[in-house]
């Protein structure tokens, strides 16, 4: 017999180790644009996974390619190559700016790869320089590398002591960046848009100057596009925007549209790991390289950057028209990746008052939502969304 969602809260009360407060809810099932929960309620999801079901809830090909792969192959080790870990790195250095792609599951642990790396080249070619420059307000993940790279305040007394190694400047500020640059730094890590952060974007010349900088210094510079990657704000890659290329970049979220999967992807100057520096069990898990495979020519092939670029601009439009009704500022985004604040910190009654109504968005700062959706979501989508949204403004402002 199945469980109430009232035995399921309870017993998740009582066995789940607390980490984040969840609303008494308890997702069931997804597809397209929807969630359904265990009280049969539907909700039109504008997070899409956390910027992770870039094809929507349950798309055919990632169902089709899991079934395929799990009774072809689903581990053989990472001791030896397998069929989709070739073919779905040669797709990904074709489609962007580098030669060379370690897979892992998650994003922290893609940037734990890409700092490893760094350090790799520092100790290799720079005299022994270890120090990585990121951004304040940045996120690079929770682990405790990544979690002392992260230039975020209210983590600074966390878990003491933090790795040494990193160093936070102002986002956008490339006089800060070229000051905290000395002979003992390795590397610039930032996010071409923040999206924990905020949605903050990075401007052109910034990041122009940083490529400079570290052309100018011999140091390295490393995008972390977990989120921002595959397709996300309307390039398949946000570097692309730029007209420059990072020397290392990260990919997690989208890339396996749901299914936990990452990549760090460098320049051919970078095959320098030695045997044992690197490595994992999941490194190229045959599951995870073929759904990857399969989101990434789905997102090629139905041209999904292109579509997120052009639904981008219809949300921001739309909410730039609710903007006249209610006190929404500084509406910003690039792509399907977008945000505006509020006058006030209601960003979580906000959030909690969409749900009611069957909307998710998210609030990653008090003053501030943030959308997004899956690259699949359509105008109709959109108005269904204004339409919640607008009406549980009314109730708050
Ligand atoms: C989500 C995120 C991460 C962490 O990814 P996990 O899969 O949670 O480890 C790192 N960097 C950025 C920019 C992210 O958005």
């Amino acid at each position: 017999m199945l469980n109430t969602t009232d035995e399921l809260l309870e017993q998740a009360g009582r066995t789940i180790l607390f980490t984040a407060a969840r609303p008494d809810i308890v997702m069931e099932k997804g597809q397209g644009m929807y969630l359904w929960d265990t009280d049969g309620k539907k909700y039109l999801d504008f997070i899409g996974g956390w910027a992770v079901n870039c094809l929507g809830h349950c798309p055919g090909v990632i169902a089709d390619a899991l079934n395929r792969q799990a009774s072809m192959l689903i581990n053989a080790s990472p001791a030896f190559y397998n069929r989709p870990m070739i073919e779905f790195a040669k797709l990904l250095t074709d489609i962007s700016c580098f030669d060379r792609v370690f897979f892992s599951s998650t994003g922290a642990e893609a940037n734990e790869g890409a700092v490893k790396l760094a350090r790799k080249y520092g100790a290799k070619f720079l005299g022994g320089a270890y120090e990585i420059v990121t951004a304040v307000n940045g996120f690079h993940g929770r682990t405790l590398a990544m979690m002392s790279a992260t230039g975020k305040k209210h983590w600074e007394d966390l878990f003491k002591p933090k790795l040494p190694g990193f160093v936070h400047v102002p986002f956008n500020d490339i006089d800060a960046a070229a000051a905290a640059v000395n002979e003992n730094t390795c590397a610039i890590m930032i996010e071409p848009v923040q999206g924990e952060g905020g949605v903050n974007l990075a401007d052109d010349g910034y990041i122009a100057g940083l490529r400079r900088l570290c052309d100018e210094k011999g140091i390295l510079l490393i995008f972390d596009e977990v989120q921002t990657g595959i397709g996300r704000t309307g390039k398949m890659f946000a570097y692309q925007h730029y007209g420059i290329e990072p020397d290392i970049m990260t990919l997690a979220k989208g890339i396996g549209g749901g299914f936990p999967l990452s990549a760090m992807l460098a320049k051919e100057k970078l095959n320098i790991f030695d045997p044992g520096d690197q490595g994992g069990t999941y490194t190229g898990q045959p599951l995870a390289m073929a759904v990857g495979l399969a989101v990434v020519r789905e997102v090629l092939a139905k041209d999904l950057p292109g579509r997120a670029a052009i639904m981008g601009e219809y949300i921001i439009e739309r909410l730039k028209e609710l903007s006249e009704k209610y006190p929404l500022r500084n509406i910003r985004g690039r792509g399907l990746l977008i945000a505006f604040d509020l006058p006030d910190a209601s960003g979580e009654k906000v959030v909690s008052a969409c749900l009611d109504e069957g909307l998710i968005l998210n609030s990653p700062r008090p003053a501030t939502i943030r959308l997004m959706p899956p690259l699949t979501v359509m105008k109709q989508h959109v108005d269904d969304m204004l339409d919640i949204l607008s009406r549980v403004l009314g109730k708050i402002y």
